[in-house]
């Protein structure tokens, strides 16, 4: 994917990468992480490199406890590398939390029980000071992008837990921010309006140029949505293969049925497997 840099406005609160050709989002490097427990240390991650162009989409995928959501917990500043370096936009990894660089969506929606579903999509535009009158028409735009038109002055326990997910899917997008992180943000949902989700989150990501990385368990959303899946070894986590989907860039709802896609849907599949003979289930996991 190409990079455009098209946020032309704001340009001088926010630095952009110095060229454009090689600008990166997020840089990781010899990254391991151990946890120290009472049982003993725990190595989650080791020797991780991963570099993620802007405007690219990249999936982690990987079996249980592989460390994927260690690793965007790193990226995300929420916990800090055992060894190695993280950088975002060319910036720490802390800096870039504190400068709000990116959006994040991850497995609990973390939305707050005392703000309706509009109230807390519009919170990150408040903290920021956009104005009342462009803070509604965003929000409204992104209610309706979620699906959760009817919903919009209800509390978050009044929901169901994949429309909770929805509306933390709508935050991390408010700003429409350059980079999101989102570690399995659809797994609670159905699959019919996980795929709805699947081909929203392509679309704001050709709008908005956004770089994402993206955890997710099933190996067929994976391929719809990235340009590259790493695949990650059981623990500690390292990265196995890295594939490139060889796949239109524009990702239609036709695609899922297309011979390409199996072909990539296979190839992450072997990867994961390391080779292990996997013939007999080969192209059967997009009913
Ligand atoms: P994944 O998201 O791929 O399922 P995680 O990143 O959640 O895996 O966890 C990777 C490994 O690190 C697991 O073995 C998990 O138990 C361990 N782990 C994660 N967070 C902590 C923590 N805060 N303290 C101790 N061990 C942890
Ligand atoms: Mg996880």
């Amino acid at each position: 994917m190409t990079n455009t840099g098209d946020d032309g406005a704001g340009s001088s609160e926010r630095p952009r990468p110095a060229s454009p050709g090689t600008a990166t989002a997020v840089t990781v490097t010899g990254v391991d992480k151990v946890f120290e427990t009472r049982s003993g240390q725990v190595s989650a991650l080791k020797r991780i490199d991963l570099i993620v162009a802007a405007g690219e989409f990249v999936s982690l995928i990987g079996p249980s406890g592989c460390g994927k959501s260690t690793l965007m917990r790193l990226i995300a500043d929420l916990d800090q590398p055992t060894s190695g370096s993280i950088s975002v936009f060319g910036k720490s990894a802390r800096q870039a939390r504190l400068d709000q660089d990116y959006g994040i969506a991850f497995q609990q929606s973390g939305l707050l029980p005392w703000r309706t579903v509009a109230a807390n999509i519009e919170l990150p535009l408040s903290l920021h000071g956009v104005a009342a009158s462009e803070r509604k028409s965003r929000v409204g735009e992104l209610i309706e992008l979620v699906g959760l038109r009817d919903f919009a002055d209800r509390y978050p326990d009044q929901l169901s837990g994949g429309m909770q997910q929805r509306v933390a899917i709508a935050r991390s997008l408010a700003e429409k921010p350059n980079l999101l992180l989102m570690d399995e943000p659809f797994g609670a949902l159905d699959e019919m309006t996980r795929e709805r989700m699947q081909s929203e989150l392509v679309r704001i990501c050709a709008e908005t140029k956004a770089a994402v990385v993206f955890v997710t368990h099933s190996i067929p959303e994976a391929v719809f949505l990235s340009d590259r899946v790493v695949v990650m070894s059981p623990r500690p986590g390292r990265v196995q293969q890295i594939v490139s989907m060889q796949l239109a860039a524009d990702r239609t709802d036709g695609l899922r049925e297309e011979h390409a896609f199996f072909d990539m849907v296979t190839a992450v599949r072997e990867a994961l497997h390391q080779g292990s003979p996997v013939s007999s289930v080969r192209g059967v996991e997009n009913r």
